[in-house]
């Protein structure tokens, strides 16, 4: 049975559009954004209200959005122009100001396509192609720092400091929060799905962050009385999945809904519309350069260039990932024209095949046409885990 909480999450997620309008007129300001990269916590001390905009799944809408981006964008930022284009998104049409970081250049290139064709005030934060570099640092804090005046000028104040410690105390508890929610749906008797969970994660991209906390901890409350202590171990008859690649924004459930109809169970991710955004983050100080710093060490995008795959965090991160949720396969989802996951998908499915782990590359679109085909080749793999570890076990 669904937790009580995620009834009362629906429920406020259908108001909220409704509250942040009532805000505008009130005078407070929205900053819609999308990247891997902004420090949130920026936009919230200043007393403007962050959403994260982008959504998936929905093949019109990326017609409407390739009347004004080529079509050799990925469908994901074919769809963002769409919603704009089409200001039907109660999200895109109460957002005053817009913010985007240049992690993934396809993103940054929405930006440029959002501020010419629809006349939106824009907001670019800088990002360094190799988070490695001293220089990275530098760079970094500078642009943390420059956005940081430019939303000044919007808020009409200056950043409070101690506002701003607050809020990463706050961004902190949040991040936990969820950690463990991720242990709890990976666990054996788990009272909440990975696809809950995921949902979990994108009502964070809009309501309050204060309020968001608050019913993530009812969620872990509910948890911890139903399940107890976690514990993930690897079950017969499960064939449990690790989903890597390309972003699975909300909304688009096409490849959730083929690995559950087919008896797979997804227990983890490494997606930057999942999990990995909130792993590894230490803010070293409470200030901009403390968090700069604090976003460049987490686990880099897989947008950013990365030669030596033995150093490679991302890749580190990706084994560990699967170990701690005891996965059997990793399914990795390619966006058609997404290059840099794609470019990653045959070194990566090399790197765990000497682990012996097993990956299936899913390159598709939010056309429905490939739901058949898709559906197959997944069977097939969810076959292969199952056999996997009955052979293990009877060993
Ligand atoms: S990383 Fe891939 S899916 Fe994400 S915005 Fe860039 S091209 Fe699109």
């Amino acid at each position: 049975m669904a937790l009580k909480t995620l009834e009362i999450i629906k429920k406020r997620l259908e108001e909220r559009p409704k509250e942040i309008e009532k805000a505008r007129r009130e005078g407070q300001k929205v900053v819609g954004w999308q990247g891997y990269n902004i420090p949130e916590e920026i936009i919230y001390a200043l007393g403007l209200i962050p959403v994260r905009i982008g959504v998936g799944g929905d093949d019109r809408m990326v017609e409407i959005g390739a009347r004004y981006i080529s079509t050799k964008n990925c469908v994901f930022v074919r769809e963002t122009v769409g919603l704009f284009a089409e200001n039907n998104d109660p999200y895109v049409q109460n957002t005053d100001i817009l913010a985007f970081d240049a992690t993934c250049l396809q993103t940054y290139r929405t930006a440029e396509i959002i501020q010419y064709y629809f006349n939106k005030e824009v907001l670019i934060l800088g990002v360094p192609r190799n988070f490695y570099w001293p220089e990275a640092k530098v760079y970094f804090t500078k642009e943390v720092e420059y956005f940081t005046r430019r939303l000044e000028k919007q808020a009409g104040k200056k950043l409070n400091y101690q506002i701003l410690a607050d809020t990463i105390g706050l961004y902190d508890r949040i991040r936990n929060a969820i950690v463990t929610i991720y242990t709890y749906q990976a666990a054996a008797g788990n009272y909440l799905s990975w696809e809950e969970t995921y949902d979990l994660i994108h009502a964070g991209y809009y309501l309050d962050r204060r309020e968001y906390l608050s019913l993530l901890e009812q969620v872990l409350a509910e948890l911890r009385e139903k399940q107890g202590q976690p514990f993930i171990e690897a079950v017969e008859g499960e064939a449990r999945i690790f989903l890597s690649g390309s972003v699975l924004p909300p909304g688009d459930k096409k490849l959730i809904k083929i690995i559950q109809e087919v008896g797979g169970r997804i227990v983890g991710d490494d997606l930057w519309s999942g999990l990995i955004p909130y792993l590894d983050v230490k803010i070293p100080e409470n200030s901009l350069q403390g968090l700069a710093v604090g976003y460049l060490n987490r686990t880099p995008h897989g947008a950013l260039p990365y030669l030596d795959l033995d150093t490679d965090r991302r890749i580190k991160r990706l084994k560990e990932l699967i170990q701690t949720f005891k996965a059997q396969g990793v399914i990795y989802h390619t966006l058609r024209y997404c290059d840099p996951y794609t470019f990653k998908a045959k070194e990566t499915k090399d790197i765990l095949q000497k682990e012996g782990i097993p990956l299936l590359e899913i390159h598709t679109e939010y056309a429905g046409s490939d739901f058949e085909a898709i559906r197959t080749r997944v069977e097939a793999f969810v076959e292969m885990l199952k056999n996997r570890y009955d052979e293990e076990v009877a060993v």
